[in-house]
């Protein structure tokens, strides 16, 4: 049975002798097994030492990048060898950040996503709108052309493993995230369209889940949305108060919700 997925990224908020007493505190917090799939991506300097502190919790690392090749002459990357040396678990791919900063497009994407699978890690693949393009109605023929050029050349048994991360740019770094109305539109139409694009018939088996703004104030809306498998959260994660309070009320409205599901499953 799926859980629901809370991924915590920290991109370059924390130094690493605060990563590594956060991640200290989420230890003495959460220690035992969860009934949720969590993950947090600290900076690359600190992902060791972070793994460390959380073995034997439920908690798993990842990156919050990687380079499309193994080895070469690539000045500053990080390779998937050098990930799998450090026992890591997901990587994430297509942030709207490296994608405006840094120059990633839907080609690195497709690539760094093709060469994690090889590696046995799991990819995040994010995707996302640009305020202009929701404007113009354009969100879903954006996003099919992002998940289109990011699953070139993938197969099936490995599509099945990514978790899909819609984060809205207009979204990201905001006082409140998208209406839930509206990302629940758009994750089901994702999904759908995972489904086309392999043959399948519901696409449940598919992981989607919605980051941008995501807080205490709005988590639980969003997750009660019948095509919110988990939520990506950046800001609102790096408070342990907030990271704990949130985690609680995940677990809680997933289960809220399934249980909706089983009843109008019989019904
Ligand atoms: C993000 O950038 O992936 C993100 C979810 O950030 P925030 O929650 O801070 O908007």
């Amino acid at each position: 049975m799926k859980k629901p997925v809370f991924g915590s990224g920290w991109k370059m908020f924390l130094t690493d002798k605060e990563a590594m007493n956060y991640a200290q505190r989420l230890k003495e917090n959460i220690p035992g097994e969860q009934d949720a799939e969590l993950f947090v991506l600290p900076s690359f300097t600190a992902v060791e030492r972070v793994t460390a502190i959380l073995a034997g919790t439920d908690i798993n690392v990842g990156v919050q990048n990687m380079c499309w090749e193994e080895k070469g002459a690539f000045t500053g990357e990080v390779s998937v060898l050098s990930l799998k040396e450090m026992a890591v678990k997901y990587v994430e791919i297509g942030h709207s950040e490296r994608r405006t900063l840094f120059g990633e497009t839907d080609r690195t994407v497709n690539l760094k996503i093709g060469k994690a699978m090889e590696h046995g890690l799991v990819p995040i693949f994010c995707m996302g709108e640009e305020l202009q393009e929701k404007e113009k109605n354009l969100a879903k023929e954006l996003l099919s052309i992002e998940i289109k050029n990011a699953l070139h050349g993938i197969p099936y048994a490995d599509a099945k493993k990514i978790i899909y991360a819609y984060e809205p740019v207009w979204a990201i770094g905001m006082e409140d995230s998208a209406q839930p109305d509206y990302a629940q539109e758009i994750l089901g139409f994702i999904r759908q369209l995972l489904a086309q694009i392999y043959g399948r018939s519901e696409g449940t088996e598919f992981t989607v889940v919605y980051g941008g703004s995501v807080s205490l104030k709005n988590v639980e809306k969003l997750i009660s949305q019948p095509d919110i498998d988990g939520v990506f959260v950046g800001r609102a994660s790096l408070s342990i108060e907030s990271y704990m309070e949130m985690l609680d009320i995940i677990k809680d409205s997933w289960s809220k919700k399934v249980k909706k599901q089983r009843g109008d499953d019989e019904n």
